[in-house]
């Protein structure tokens, strides 16, 4: 077996935009690093501003995290302890970690081999117990959320959206993130935004937000610099923790300037993965699952089921599509995998979920940069179809 000489690196992240770089010297001179130092005009408020705006939301919060944003959306919510959260069996374990740092219970559901939350055990799990529910639209995935917001309205269950991976998708022509109470967006490097680490959450609810800002950090009166109408905190002051989960200026002067990228980032990342997807289900040991009517997605990668092979050919293709140059990630099958539920042990009474099990054991899932080109598109296929061909070749008899 031989290398393909023009393997693209698809752990290689973009480079930050030029403009970045004077912001950040301005940073660097003034010492100003601090969100809640300057009166005004901090590049923290900047981009919550300018995020808000983006994805059309009155509100917006940038935190150190997605985990931070989505840990203080549960305790935003008001929920008391040991308040039970339904959430995807199919999501990365700091998502069901956050529900725990809040003091609630993770409760987990059905993930079908479409990486979307299986409607049917979710409707079953959603009772009278459940307090309220986090959609973690994995790898981008967005599940059916006017089923999911049907049932939870109908039982006035408080949605939080995980988009941590699905900045740019939309439902319906509505951005993901904005249909549940709380957004919870991630800028760690693998999305598409990168600042290393980051998130931010929205909502159009200003005493949520209200609770949010405190519980962040905005500690006496520095929830002033924030465009909330002030009688939604004068009710708050003193009464809530300080988990100081703040953004730094530095992030949001790396993030600015990419979020006129967005837009091209989205289109490129789309035309790549559907491009790549066409490829891949040329073969029928290949599928990648079709996105749901209403959804415009932006991948950032590619996920795909091995159909028909059993377990020999499975661990035969990972291993010939790693030698030459594309590692395949079976999300069940990669030693400690932190999106296979049964190595989240720090969950007491942890259920099985055949279905959801069942997916893991053969998705795959591959990166996929928004700024690869069709030629190393075309280099990522051949590899993994020929990948196919050798896991799936007819042993042939002896002699023959
Ligand atoms: C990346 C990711 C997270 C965690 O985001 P951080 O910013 O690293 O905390 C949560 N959920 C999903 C679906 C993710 O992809």
């Amino acid at each position: 077996m031989s290398l393909s000489p023009n393997v693209p690196n698809v752990h290689e992240a973009e480079p930050i935009p030029e403009a970045a770089r004077d912001a950040i010297d301005a940073l660097l001179q003034s010492g100003d690093l601090f969100r809640y130092t300057a009166p005004q005009n901090a590049p923290v408020t900047l981009l919550e501003a300018e995020f808000a705006k983006l994805i059309g939301s009155k509100f917006a919060l940038a935190v150190s995290s997605c985990s931070a944003a989505l840990f203080l959306s549960i305790k935003a919510l008001g929920l008391p302890r040991d308040a039970r959260v339904l959430l995807p069996g199919f999501t990365f374990a700091a998502v069901p970690s956050s529900v725990l740092h809040a003091d609630c219970i993770p409760v987990l559901c059905e993930v079908g081999d479409n990486y979307r939350v299986d409607l049917d055990d979710f409707a079953n799990k959603l009772d009278d117990n459940i307090s309220a529910v986090i959609i973690s639209h994995m790898r981008g995935h967005t599940s059916d959320m006017d089923a999911i917001m049907d049932l939870c309205d109908a039982r006035d269950i408080p949605v939080i959206e995980d988009a941590a991976h699905s900045l740019g998708t939309t439902w319906s022509g509505r951005n993901i993130g904005t249909i549940g109470r709380v957004g919870c967006f991630s800028f760690q490097s693998y999305k598409m935004i990168n600042a290393g680490e980051g998130g931010i959450m929205i909502t159009d609810d200003a005493d949520l937000v209200a609770r949010a800002i405190i519980m962040s950090g905005a500690y006496e009166h520095n929830w002033k610099k924030h465009p909330v109408l002030h009688d939604a905190f004068a009710r708050w002051q003193n009464k809530l923790p300080l988990y100081n989960l703040r953004m730094n200026n530095l992030s949001a002067a790396v993030i600015r300037p990419q979020l006129p990228e967005l837009v091209r980032r989205v289109r490129d990342g789309l035309a790549n993965h559907d491009y790549l997807a066409g490829r891949l289900n040329m073969s029928e040991f290949l599928t990648v699952p079709d996105c749901l009517t209403q959804e415009q997605r932006a991948p950032d990668s590619i996920q795909f089921n091995l159909v028909g092979m059993d377990d020999a050919e499975v661990s035969t293709f990972s291993a010939a599509a790693e030698a030459h140059g594309v590692k395949v990630q079976i999300f069940g099958l990669s030693d400690d995998n932190a999106r296979a539920f049964w190595n989240w042990q720090f969950i007491s009474d942890l259920p099985e979920l055949p279905k959801t099990r069942a997916m893991l054991m053969r998705a795959c899932d591959v990166r996929l940069p928004v700024r690869l080109n069709r030629g190393e598109l075309d280099v990522i296929a051949d590899i993994l179809l020929g990948a196919v061909s050798e896991a799936t070749r007819p042993v042939r008899a002896y002699g023959t």
